[in-house]
């Protein structure tokens, strides 16, 4: 099978995979790898999990597609579970987390144009923040790299110091119509944002009428064992953008948002032909009755324990490992260096693993992982381990 067809967009590990089953994906050769990136944080239930390939079942024998001119039934079903679990009001579906990014931006840029102020569309966003490759999204992703051949992007955007109180202090202003962060940083590393940060961004965007956006595209959706990252905080966002485990592998965004902010959109300021579709929203609606009420998120904080317990004993053991980071399985093992390699040699094992930022060794298995593959995913690592001490 030639490769030479597709673009070349992505840095691919040389693996051609074919099918999965939970926690297991297998290649054309039948090798059997134990998926530790589920996606990057997407396969919140495994690979071919029954409930989510029923709803498929189910609702494409019924309708697949129809428009956002009319309603229809698994959307209002799946908006009211959003808004029943959440602490906000209304809800815009999307297909992705970049559209989700979006949304939100457009959503903050309305909300202060209808202030009454033409010149409030500032967005402030955090340094080391990934967002999306579309361009709003990339204008508030704050590293070079994703950015620099892309240019110009948006204007009227300003980058914070992530977790700096004093550089957001000094960056807010009346012109700012929203601020932009992720509760944990997922491209940059998985670096948590501090309460007292999230604290004061809250308070100035309350005094300065601004937006407070969540982007929760990859740690949300119960990765940090609560169904929304900002309940491990207390401080509740205006905006929450949410795509990655809300299909568990099926393409659907959302942004959520308080009546407040919700209220600025009115029809005609954006659209999406696919979001909200019936059959997106079927599966979702399946993925988070089996996240929520099949009880795999509250199950999600132990697994996270046992994992960093482990990981600090490899610490105390391995010169390599530094320490571990993030939340629930939103985990990143922070190694000295030689983390390429690292997971080159996990991944012969059969140990499906990728990097966030630098150094890090991102741990997003599937939500209900089983203790057993934990301790097999362990063990690869702690050969690996060994074999580079
Ligand atoms: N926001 C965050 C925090 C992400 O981690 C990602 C993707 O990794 C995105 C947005 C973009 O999502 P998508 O690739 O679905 O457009």
């Amino acid at each position: 099978m030639s490769k030479v067809n597709m673009m070349n967009t992505y840095g691919r590990f040389d693996i051609l995979l074919k099918n999965g089953e939970g926690t297991l994906v297998y290649d054309v050769n039948g090798k059997e790898y134990l998926d530790f990136v589920a996606g990057v944080a997407v396969n919140c239930l495994g690979h071919s999990h029954p409930a989510i390939i029923n709803a498929l079942k189910e609702q494409s024998g019924k309708v697949m597609h129809v428009s956002n001119l009319y309603w229809n039934v698994p959307q209002l079903e799946l908006a009211e579970k959003l808004v029943k679990y959440s602490q906000h009001d209304k809800v815009f579906f999307c297909n992705s987390g970049t559209e989700a990014t979006e949304a939100a931006i457009k959503l903050a840029r309305k909300y202060g144009k209808v202030s009454g102020k033409p010149e409030k569309h500032q967005l402030l966003y955090m340094e080391n923040s990934f967002h999306g490759r579309t361009m709003g999204a990339l204008a508030v992703t704050g590293q070079e790299k994703y950015q620099k051949y892309f240019t110009p992007l948006m204007d009227g955007v300003q980058a914070v110091k992530f977790n700096d109180i004093e550089d957001l202090v000094k960056k807010m202003n009346s012109n700012v119509c929203g601020i932009i962060l992720e509760p944990i940083q997922g491209e940059g590393g998985i670096i948590s944002v501090q309460k007292e940060f999230l604290r004061k961004a809250k308070e100035l965007c309350n005094e300065y009428d601004a937006l407070l956006i969540y982007d929760e595209v990859q740690c949300g959706i119960g990765r940090t064992g609560k169904l929304f990252a900002y309940e491990k905080y207390g401080v509740v966002p205006d905006v929450v953008c949410m795509a990655k485990g809300l299909g568990g592998g099926f393409p659907i965004g959302a942004v959520m948002a308080v009546e407040k902010a919700a209220k600025a959109f009115e029809p005609g300021d954006h659209g999406c032909t696919f979001g909200g579709n019936p059959l997106a929203c079927a599966v979702s609606l399946a993925v988070l009755k089996e996240l929520i009420e099949g009880g795999v998120i509250e199950k999600v904080e132990e697994k996270s324990l046992y994992i960093i317990d482990k990981v600090n004993d490899f610490k105390m053991k391995y010169s390599l490992v530094k320490g571990i980071q993030g939340m629930g399985l939103m985990l990143g093992m922070v190694l000295m260096s030689n983390t390429k390699d690292f997971i080159a040699k996990c991944i012969d094992k059969g140990l499906l693993l990728v990097g966030a930022g630098q150094d890090v060794v991102r741990i997003v298995p599937p939500l209900n992982v089983s203790y057993q593959e934990i301790d097999k995913a362990l063990s690869l690592m702690e050969e690996v381990l060994n074999e580079m001490k």
